[in-house]
C-alpha cells in the first residue's frame, strides 16, 4: 500500500514537496490535536508535526500511530528526513497530485486548454494535466523541471548516504 500523510500546520511547506512527489499528503488546519489523530487513525496516514505535544499522546506513543516528529527547518531537510525514515526513494510519481488541493490530476489535450494558458505556454507545451477541484491547469514547463531535478538531486544525495 502506497504511504499517505497528514501534515500538521506546521509543515506546510513539506506537504507541498511531497504531493509534488505524488504522495497522497493532507493538510490538517486545524488546532484541534485529537482530530488529527483521529483522521491519521481512520485514513491510515503518517503524522508529520513539529509539535513533541503529539508525540506524546497515547496512541502515537504506543506505536499504532506511524508518526514522524520533524526536526529540520529547511523544507528539503524535511523531505530528506522524511524520505529517510520511511525509505521513499525512487517511488515517486512527481507531478501526479494538485499542489494546493490534494487532488489526483486529470489529463487536458492541448485543444482543452487552449484559453486557459498563456499564448507561449500554448505554442511551447504539449502536455497538459488538471486539478477537478480548484481547476489549476499544470503543464511541464521550465519551472517543473527545475523542481523535477531538484527533486531527483534531493533523492540522490540520499542514496549517497547509505
Ligand atoms: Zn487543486
Amino acid at each position: 500500500m502506497e504511504t499517505k500523510f497528514i501534515a500538521d500546520n506546521n509543515v506546510g511547506k513539506l506537504a507541498r514537496w511531497l504531493r509534488m512527489m505524488g504522495y497522497d499528503t493532507l493538510s490538517f488546519e486545524d488546532r484541534d490535536d485529537s482530530k488529527l489523530i483521529e483522521i491519521a487513525l481512520n485514513e491510515g496516514r503518517v503524522i508529520l508535526t513539529r509539535d513533541t505535544q503529539i508525540v506524546k499522546r497515547r496512541l502515537v506513543a504506543s506505536g499504532r500511530l506511524k508518526t514522524i516528529l520533524v526536526e529540520e527547518d529547511s523544507p528539503e531537510a524535511q523531505l530528506r528526513q522524511v524520505a529517510e525514515a520511511l525509505n521513499l526513494n525512487g517511488h515517486f510519481r512527481p507531478f501526479s497530485l494538485c499542489l494546493e488541493c490534494n487532488q489526483l490530476l486529470v489529463p487536458r489535450s492541448k485543444a482543452d486548454v487552449r484559453d486557459l494558458v498563456p499564448p507561449y505556454v500554448f505554442q511551447t507545451q504539449n502536455q497538459y494535466t488538471e486539478c477537478p477541484t480548484c481547476h489549476r491547469i499544470y503543464w511541464r514547463g521550465t519551472h517543473w523541471q527545475a523542481m523535477a531535478r531538484h527533486l531527483e538531486e534531493l533523492m540522490e544525495a540520499d542514496d549517497e548516504s547509505c
